[in-house]
């Protein structure tokens, strides 16, 4: 590939590794970043002097802690990104390390985020929903001053001003040129599909509430004529997937993910590439350093693994509305904590809270999910999407982290706000304490945003510790997880069927 002006480098690709907190871009010629810190929020700040970026401001959400990555045009010379914390962290700048391994090829470092005190946290600005500042759970002594569970509040403004905004890319203005969708192709080795155009694009994606479709919606792009969808092999990631032109300038790609398939979120592999990826969930345990499979992992009183077990006897809910919004804690770029072997918190929350929602939908119960696998979601709109949908209860579903040095740790707890909510919460703990025989490190009082802003009952549940030596190979299990579920579904129906 040649570049078309022989001045100006232009930015190839970026990516933000969310596991080594690492932005890695090319460029087609050599250039010179220069980084800086700016803080309130705290964000660094990467220009490249001498490189076009020659389209509108991409933003991609990331997670809890960096928030996001930017890329936009500074100045007709310049091409800015901005990595953006969440507020009430930083970082040291003198850790940061920006690296060439050529001269168009680079990475920056980022230093681990480190959680500010919480009187230094801005006040949020009135417009804004009511936050507060980060809020610390009743945590154990000696746990890490970077708990998953202190959830940072929303940034409060649009922090680089000389940037426009993120937004929407469908406001996009509804002249310029289209990309032209070239080919839509399942990699088989890696399960990703992966979406080519013959010029720069943008993308959102979510979950299609008509259709029950994962989407990946292109503006200012049109399809080629040939383009046809992609072979899917049976036993594929992919049942279907579908492209559709929804207006002059809108492609939306459409697919449906085949039993034991998560979809893990859509990357921009390149300018011109995205790659929507993939995972079977029912994927063979981790190998646990010392710990595979068995009941070599200390004191547990069950194996973690329970073969054809039956499944839990549910209690029969009353009949009438009843609404349970089901917030799985992480998803999408978030993979909250990380424990011993690399178990991720997402990769247990999600699996329990879809399986929850199976078997509260099965019992005649209306269920809402705050999240998909793959959305971004600060805590604020969880809130919101409890009231709105005028929620009989709200249950936010966690697992548990501390040092990795304290895998002593371990046990289920779970947290209420409100006097309302403790039965429900007591409800949730013994049916989980008596299903699997786990640690109990009680029902709580906590002031976590989800449960404290809600006005139905509402709990969060903390179901072991993705660091712990008893609980992590029981968390990675998918078989345990099940029965997690299943402990959760059930004391959800005794409290609706003792309480309506
Ligand atoms: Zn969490």
């Amino acid at each position: 590939m040649t570049a078309l002006n022989a001045e100006a480098a232009s930015l190839r690709s970026w990516r933000f590794d969310e596991n080594r907190n690492r932005l890695e871009f090319t460029t087609d010629s050599k250039i010179q970043p220069r980084a800086q810190l700016v803080t309130n929020p705290t964000r660094l700040v990467i220009d490249l002097p001498g490189v076009t970026f020659g389209r509108p401001v991409v933003s991609q959400l990331i997670g809890d802690v960096v928030r996001s990555v930017r890329v936009g045009q500074f100045d007709p010379q310049t091409t800015r990104i901005v990595i953006e914390l969440a507020p009430g962290y930083t970082m040291d700048p003198q850790q940061l390390v920006v690296r060439g391994s050529s001269a168009t090829q680079w990475s920056v470092q980022l230093p681990p985020p480190q959680a500010l005190p919480a009187d230094s946290v801005s006040p949020a600005t009135p417009e804004e929903p009511p936050t507060g500042v980060a809020v610390t759970p009743a945590a154990p002594p000696g746990s890490s001053p970077r708990s998953p569970l202190i959830f940072p509040p929303r940034p409060t403004a649009s922090p680089i001003p000389s940037l426009p905004n993120p937004g929407n890319p469908n406001s996009t203005p509804a002249s310029g040129p289209l990309a032209t969708i070239q080919s839509v192709e399942l990699e088989r080795s890696t399960g990703q599909l992966v979406i080519q155009s013959d010029g720069p694009i943008m993308f959102t994606t979510g979950w299609d509430n008509s259709t029950g479709l994962y989407r990946v919606t292109i503006p200012s792009a049109q399809l080629a004529s040939n383009v046809a969808g992609p072979e899917l092999p049976p036993n594929g990631p992919f049942l279907r997937v579908r492209l559709r032109q929804d207006d002059d300038r809108t492609v939306s790609i459409l697919m449906q993910p085949s039993a034991g398939t998560q979809i893990l979120g859509a990357n921009q592999l390149s300018t011109r590439l995205l790659a929507v990826q993939t995972q079977r969930s029912r994927r063979p345990p981790l190998n646990w350093p010392g710990t595979s499979g068995s009941n070599n992992s200390g004191t547990i009183g069950l194996p973690p693994t329970q073969p054809n077990q039956p499944p839990l006897t549910m209690p029969r809910p009353p009949r009438g509305r009843l609404v349970v919004v089901l917030d799985p804690g992480h998803g999408g770029r978030d993979p909250g904590a990380v424990g011993i072997g690399g178990l991720r918190e997402v990769d247990v929350v999600m699996p329990i809270s879809f399986e929850i929602a199976r078997i509260l939908e099965q019992n005649g119960i209306q269920v809402v999910m705050t999240r998909r696998t793959d959305v971004d979601l600060d805590l604020a709109p969880r809130v919101a999407i409890a009231q709105r949908a005028r929620a009989t209860v709200f249950v936010s579903i966690h697992a548990n982290a501390i040092s990795m040095s304290r895998p002593e740790v371990n046990g289920l707890e779970t947290f209420y706000a409100s006097a309302q909510s403790e039965p429900l919460a007591r409800l949730i703990q013994d049916s989980m304490l008596q299903a699997t025989g786990m640690r109990s490190r009680g029902v709580k009082r906590a002031r976590f945003y989800v449960i404290r802003q809600t006005t139905m009952p509402s709990v969060l549940v903390e179901t072991g510790f993705v660091t712990g030596q008893e609980d992590a190979p029981r968390l990675a299990d998918p078989q345990f997880r099940s029965l997690l579920a299943q402990a959760i579904a059930r004391g959800i129906l005794e409290y609706l069927q003792q309480s309506f």
